[in-house]
């Protein structure tokens, strides 16, 4: 028996047990004729000590060379500590090795193997085996096992199937960029990973399936933005003989017993939000309701003046900053110069300080009296005390420039509480988004998802305000699911290829195989799947996700610790006549 208990589970009730542990040596003290060591594994630490009067010369002898994450086995009696450590769950015992075998050596690690570690993120990266080690990069991984078998369990109990859909599938244009794989007995041809395996879903619910999910990976070869990873994990989930409500119905639940059992958390039923609604009073689709700070549009206040910069907007809108009105110049200036930055974009911003005796200051004092400004400070909803901050522009740009200046106050005032969840369903978002890029229109979820019968008569004349039937579950200013409901039937189905721009044949060869699934008794059916690791993140009050994946890629999608993406041999590249470059 390698070990007979783990080094996190001996207490006091165990005192005088002969007992084996194993594991790494976090930490050893020397005081001569007695050593200590701190052993450890997944489960704790366990004190250990040496003492000459207790143990063989030999033994201590091999304890004083012990060095950091040796991997040892010890064999010893538990004792009651002289000086007991509240601290930690072993902490009134210690083992009294009487026998100790080295299993392994260590070089020394790059960095501490300490909750605090002196490791910055590359190194920590190019040894996560060692990173993982460490306390909050493990419990991040038990964390994210405990959020992963809750969710089996709740769908399970729900009837939902988990099934396997292939990884090495066919490119469609479902949005991002695919990443290839060649094929090496069809020279000159390639599979694609799966974007998430949408399709496949769908099949499985012609298929008769009914219900099914499937904890998997997909594969985006987006430009990487901060915090995304080009392989993620989602929970994927499919229904069929359902209509919005049930899905919404049963993933709330979803949601809800994940609050409960990981954090005794009572939700209430979910807020529901348009698209449209959110847009206007948050001027994001996935705003966080933690806090208020919520838009209040101007243009009837603010317009009738000689300000021609106002005076020339789609848009005048502002949001009350809660006491903040005692700003220094130097503060307001900040933040005019903040939201002046390229990755927010903004030409300029005029604000006004409701001063606490009920008169306003503003930058704009020449073009407006104090009774236009009471009628700023009443559309934002600003209260004696606040700072108003306005921005203007076309309507759709400036309100993402509001909403990002929202969230960095937001983070700035402490009112992103990392423990404080509030979740929230955005609907009936547009089914089609114009691209400028490419000059036409694409599908804001994807082709899959299902118009507003109500607003089908709009699809040729006013293409983007066709709602769909698409939803998205929004928690703490974070999409943490998305999903919608499907065509079902091969007429709507080709409608909508036809509308994203494709000719039939084009939708034949890449859809073909759905729209024949189609003509075989396709069930009405909608889903949607959740970003597992970020909704684990949230779920652990943080909002990176990193920590919870064990072998993350970095921010330009290279693994550090076993150098990929890398070269491969000629021979390998002939293999799959696939011809390259000198770089
Ligand atoms: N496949 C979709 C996605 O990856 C989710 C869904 O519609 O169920 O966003």
């Amino acid at each position: 028996m390698y070990r007979s208990h783990s080094c996190g589970e001996l207490r006091i009730t165990d005192t005088n047990q002969d007992v084996t542990l194993a594991g790494w040596v976090q930490k050893s003290r020397d005081k001569g004729f007695m050593v200590w060591v701190d052993l450890r594994d997944r489960y704790g630490i366990t004190q250990l000590i040496f003492d000459e009067s207790r143990t063989d010369a030999a033994v201590i002898q091999q304890a004083k060379s012990l060095g950091r994450e040796f991997v040892i086995q010890v064999r010893g009696t538990v004792i009651e500590r002289e000086s007991k450590n509240n601290n930690m769950p072993t902490g009134d015992i210690e083992v009294l090795v009487k026998e100790l075998t080295v299993l392994n050596s260590s070089e020394v690690p790059p960095f501490t193997i300490e909750d605090d570690t002196d490791g910055g993120e590359d190194i920590r990266m190019k040894y996560r085996y060692l990173d993982i080690r460490r306390n909050p990069v493990k419990n991040s991984l038990l964390f994210r096992h405990k959020v992963t078998q809750e969710v089996r369990n709740y769908l399970s109990n729900l009837d939902f199937c988990e099934v396997e859909t292939p990884y090495l599938i066919k490119s469609t244009p479902e949005g991002a960029r695919d990443f290839i794989v060649p094929s090496r007995m069809n020279p000159g041809q390639f599979y694609a990973l799966p974007q998430s395996p949408q399709t496949f879903k769908q099949l499985l619910m012609v298929a008769g399936m009914d219900r099914y999910f499937q904890i998997v990976k997909c594969f985006r070869d987006e430009d990487l933005r901060a915090d995304r990873q080009p392989e993620f994990t989602q929970i994927d989930c499919e229904m069929s003989f359902i209509e919005q409500e049930d899905i919404l119905d049963v993933f709330e639940g979803l949601t809800r017993h994940l609050l409960k059992s990981i954090h005794q958390l009572d939700v209430e039923k979910f807020p529901r939000m348009t698209f449209d609604e959110a847009m206007r009073r948050y001027g994001n689709d996935k705003p966080d309701i933690r806090f208020g700070m919520e838009f209040g549009e101007l243009n009837a206040v603010a317009q009738q003046k000689e300000f021609s910069v106002f005076n020339n907007a789609e848009l005048v809108v502002g949001i009350a900053v809660p006491q903040a009105a005692g700003y220094t110049r130097k503060q307001i200036d900040e933040l005019i110069e903040w939201v002046k930055r390229p990755q927010v974009g903004a030409s300029g911003m005029v604000y006004c300080k409701c001063e606490a005796d009920g008169t306003f200051k503003s930058s704009v004092d020449k073009f407006y009296d104090q009774e236009d400004l009471a009628n700023w400070a009443k559309a934002t909803g600003a209260r004696a005390g606040d700072l108003i901050l306005i921005l203007s522009g076309p309507a759709y740009k400036t309100r993402t420039q509001l909403s990002a200046l929202r969230m960095e106050l937001g983070n700035r005032l402490g009112l992103r509480k990392p423990h404080e969840f509030a979740p929230l369903w955005v609907i009936d978002f547009p089914l089609l988004e114009w691209d400028e890029d490419t000059a036409r229109f694409h599908a804001m979820h994807h082709p899959f998802t299902s118009p507003k019968q109500e607003d089908m008569h709009l699809l040729d004349s006013e293409p983007g305000k066709v709602r769909a039937n698409a939803y998205d579950l929004v928690l703490n200013g974070n999409e943490i699911g998305g999903g919608s409901i499907r065509i079902h039937d091969k007429e709507t189905q080709a409608l909508m290829f036809r509308h994203l721009g494709f000719t039939a044949e084009e939708a034949q060869e890449q859809f073909g195989f759905l729209m024949n699934a189609f003509q075989y008794g396709a069930p009405p059916h909608g889903g949607l799947a959740f970003g597992l690791d970020r909704l684990t993140a949230i779920l652990g009050g943080q909002e990176t996700i990193r920590d919870y994946i064990a072998f993350p890629k970095n921010n330009s999608g290279r693994d550090v610790m076993i150098d990929a993406p890398s070269a491969i041999a000629t021979s390998q590249l002939d293999e799959l006549s696939i011809a390259v470059q000198a770089p």
